[in-house]
């Protein structure tokens, strides 16, 4: 018997909707902050302010593999990414196929589609979630 297959629909999110608050590496004490439109604001060192303009601190949320990096803006965005990845089918909304290409999961490296690396791909993204949990 075969598992029931997991399905996974695009909510045809673009990596964009999640830069409201992203996960990164404190400038200040190197630990993990939250990024937004208050700038850096980290509960370790107290840092709250901006960071200089057009420039962005590090993500918390990345990791190497074998094939690249993976990263992700938020957990809410590395759980989006953890069910595309899980999933058996991948549905798509019918616009997809009418030119919106630019959704988060969409624009994910072929890498990290595959079948092949997705037990590879899912330990990086637990180890990712993980980083934050133990963080
Ligand atoms: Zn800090």
């Amino acid at each position: 018997m075969s598992p029931t297959p997991t399905r996974f629909r695009d909510p045809g999110r673009s990596d964009y909707s999640f830069r409201d608050s992203v996960l990164v590496r404190c400038p200040r004490c190197d630990r993990i902050a939250h990024f937004g439109r208050a700038g850096v604001v980290c509960r370790s060192c107290g840092r709250s302010g901006p960071v200089a303009a057009g420039t962005w601190p590090a993500l918390w949320l990345r990791t190497a593999t074998r094939h690249g990096e993976l990263w992700a803006y938020n957990l809410e965005h590395l759980d989006l990414i953890r069910r595309f990845v899980e999933a058996r089918l991948r549905e798509r909304d019918p616009w997809y196929e009418h030119g919106r290409k630019m959704t988060c999961v969409a624009r994910l490296p072929a890498w990290v589609k595959s079948a092949k690396n997705r037990a590879e791909v899912l330990r990086a993204i637990d180890r990712m979630r993980a980083s934050v949990v133990e963080g």
